[in-house]
């Protein structure tokens, strides 16, 4: 059997560190019906892995949450064979037991976004694909296990909220976030999961929590360049715990891929346009989603 390219994409803080860390590193420049993603994919290996990574926000963290373009993202990592996608991105925790340096693997989203192509499809027709259980929970379980033997303090699930961004929460939506019963707020994993969905890929993400976000009140009289360097210094805590589970979990022995996983079948019955009404050139160009 061929073996599986387990897709990897790098947010906030995690970028350059895992780069580092690819042997047999190639750069792969790339466009997509979507447009060129954040930036060129590096093919390379990690560990026994054959990897394929991509840096969410672009070399120098040049692109925001709301310009990060998602589709072509997704579109360019199913075109380079991945069929499993690894995600991290950093998060506010909205629960005290939740802490900065934490990892948390994500098992549901509320999505509060509102400016970002959210479909491959519009051209194509009505294509619905189920999104009740966002990440897979077979990659999911294969964290988990990795998770066991690292140091980190890592949370076996939690719902994140995708906001729009680049503002932070006010303090009325981060009280109200957590009486939705959401447990971490981000700006970046919403549409990326659901177009991982329609692309057919298993995703799971793990969310690296760098702060309280607002609903909890910093301590009178802290100096706020104070606060930003604990942050930063979270956040750099929370990268080194997510690199050695994501290290954790492509050395272990768990498959990284099924075949027969649910989310590799998301489009069987998701197209409801008449197949006669979609032009066979749409179809063609995004063939490689069907796969
Ligand atoms: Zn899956």
């Amino acid at each position: 059997m061929q073996e599986a390219t387990i897709g990897i994409i790098g947010g906030t803080g995690l970028g350059d560190a895992l780069l580092s860390n690819i042997t047999d590193a190639q750069t792969v420049t790339m466009d997509t019906p979507f447009g060129k993603p954040s930036a060129p994919l590096v093919t390379g290996r990690l560990g026994e892995r054959s990897v394929v990574f991509l840096n969410r926000h672009g070399k120098g963290h040049k692109l925001n949450p709301s310009c990060v373009p998602y589709a072509a993202n997704i579109f360019a990592m199913k075109k380079l064979g991945v069929h499993s996608l690894l995600a991290s991105g950093a998060v506010g925790s909205l629960r005290e037991q939740i802490e900065p340096g934490h990892l948390v693997v994500v098992d549901q989203f509320i999505d509060k976004t509102y400016r970002r192509l959210g479909s491959f499809f519009d051209e194509l027709g009505a294509v619905h694909c189920e999104f009740d259980q966002p990440c897979c929970s077979r990659l999911r379980r294969a964290i988990l296990r990795s998770a066991e033997c690292t140091r980190a303090v890592t949370h076996e699930t939690g719902t994140y909220v995708c906001m729009e961004g680049p503002l932070f929460s006010t303090r009325a939506e981060s009280l109200l976030h957590r009486q939705w019963g959401a447990d971490l707020i981000g700006m970046t994993a919403l549409p990326e999961a659901k177009l991982a969905r329609q692309a057919q890929m298993c995703y799971a993400l793990i969310a690296l929590v760098s702060d309280f976000d607002c609903w909890k009140e910093h301590p009178k009289g802290r100096d706020k360049h104070d606060l930003l360097q604990e942050i930063l210094g979270n956040l750099n805590q929370a990268t080194a715990n997510a690199i050695e589970l994501i290290a954790a979990v492509l050395r272990g022995r768990e498959p990284l891929l099924d075949e027969e996983c649910s989310c590799r079948k998301s489009l069987e019955l998701a197209v409801w346009t008449d197949p006669k009404a979609i032009p066979f050139v749409k179809k063609k160009k995004l063939g490689v989603l069907f796969t």
